[in-house]
């Protein structure tokens, strides 16, 4: 029976024709099911019919953002504000990151007006210690601009003919965070780190790939600067019969990040002066040093220390952030929106059961952080244990439940236990 709504064209919906077929993917009535009919002859099945409905989608939602974007692009204050949220510390890194970006940003928005004036892409490179949050900042500026993001490894990457990959496929990765919208990916920003491993002077020396990474850093020479790549959608190596995706590199904002360790001694040497030393675990008047040092970082180090400098000369933007002191771990462990504490504070109110955290308790977290020296990164692996036997417990308490986390428990002479036993409150 015909039913549904009136077409247009004084066609009923759906039809009853045994024989008809869908005349987008010409499979039969018999296969798909109800097709809807047109006028002259046409119809559509339920699965091109979704097919559509999400390309239309995807085409309002790149639309609206891309109007979002050009109407308003955050200023540099703005920018920074929200990197705030979330990350502690590292005020330079941020001031010089929320600057490229919003030039970046205005840079796209000229390019759109087909003006005369290009403004030069401001690529950016970050210089500092593991966990401190290089990424993160790469990261949050993606979602508050509200742009597709990836992360690639610059040290997965190898020349043509090596084993490896291509470069390619960072360029895939973020295509797949822009669910294959490639406007959106074209307009994306691409985190890659580990950048310092394929420098000349790399230890890092393997058979498999060409020894110097010089080949490697020429291939994302031609990246940074603006070109249009063939991106193998299954990823891998490429080969000739493979079907590719273009993308133009040339509005990707890269953020280029490394530890870039011993630099330091590149910086000192520039500046005459004594080399400052190393940061010490949990010393944070050899760490400010180091901070110190670090923030005179210029391009010409960085050469310095083994990258080329044509790949430095597209990274305009050299900044560097601090290691983080036990005082901004601290920090780190409960002021971001989604500080680790609060992580777990949610996860204990989910069971019914309140979590506490001493300020020794952070503190003693912190300490042992920074023995690590990983920054903020050995943070979470610390509450993990210390919190694992609890966790293991916790859906099996009586609701109520209270438990404090001091610096006793985080040094293993106390186990967190429940202060608020079921006697004083029956479950
Ligand atoms: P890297 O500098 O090695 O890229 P990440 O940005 O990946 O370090 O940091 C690892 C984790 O440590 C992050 O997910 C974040 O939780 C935390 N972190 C590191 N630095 C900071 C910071 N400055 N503020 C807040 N959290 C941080």
């Amino acid at each position: 029976m015909p039913s549904g709504k009136d077409l247009g064209g004084g066609r009923r919906g759906s039809t009853s024709k045994k024989n008809a077929f869908c005349s987008f993917c010409r499979k039969s009535y018999r296969d798909v099911g109800p097709l809807v009919e047109g006028p002259g002859d046409v119809y559509i099945c339920g699965e091109c019919i979704e097919l559509c409905q999400s390309i239309l989608d995807q085409e309002r939602k790149r639309r609206g953002s891309s109007k979002q974007l050009f109407t308003k692009i955050p200023s540099p204050r703005e920018i920074v504000a929200q990197l705030e949220e979330y990350v502690i510390g590292q005020d330079m890194a941020k001031r010089a990151l929320a600057v490229a970006v919003h030039s970046h940003y205005k840079r796209l928005m000229v390019a759109e007006e087909e003006s005369d004036i290009e403004i030069d892409k401001s690529n950016i490179l970050l210089v500092g210690p593991t966990g401190c949050g290089k990424t993160l900042l790469a990261r949050t500026l993606a979602r508050s601009l509200n742009v597709p993001f990836a992360i690639g490894d610059a040290t997965t990457l190898t020349e043509a003919g090596y084993v490896g990959e291509d470069v390619e496929n960072l360029l895939l990765k973020l295509l797949h965070s822009a669910d294959f919208d490639v406007e959106a990916a074209q307009r994306g920003v691409l985190y890659i780190d580990e950048i310092d491993k394929i420098g000349k002077t790399s230890q890092n020396v393997s058979i498999t790939r060409d020894v110097s990474g010089e080949g490697v850093q020429q291939a994302l020479l031609k990246m940074l600067e603006g070109t249009t790549a063939n991106v193998p959608p299954q990823g891998g190596r490429k080969h000739p019969e493979q079907q590719y995706i273009q993308i133009d590199t040339t509005n990707i904002l890269f953020i280029v990040g490394g530890t870039f360790t011993g630099i330091q001694d590149v910086i000192s040497k520039r500046l005459g002066s004594r080399s400052i030393g190393f940061g010490q675990a949990g010393d944070e008047a050899s760490e400010m040093s180091l901070a110190e040092t670090l923030s005179h970082v210029t391009a010409d180090d960085v050469v310095e220390y083994g990258l080329i400098p044509e790949l430095v000369g597209r990274l305009p933007v050299v900044t560097s952030l601090a290691p983080l002191g036990e005082d901004s771990l601290v920090r780190v462990l409960k002021e971001p929106k989604n500080a680790l504490i609060k992580q777990y504070q949610h996860l204990f109110g989910m069971e019914n059961a309140d979590l506490k955290f001493t300020d020794k308790g952070l503190r003693a977290i912190a300490r042992r952080a920074a023995e690590r020296q990983t920054g903020a990164r050995g943070l979470r692996s610390i509450i993990e244990n210390v919190m694992m036997d609890i966790m293991f417990e916790l859906p099996d308490q009586p609701r109520g439940s209270q438990y404090v986390v001091t610096d006793d428990v985080v040094e293993g002479r106390a186990q967190l236990f429940n202060e608020n036993p079921p006697q004083t409150k029956s479950a």
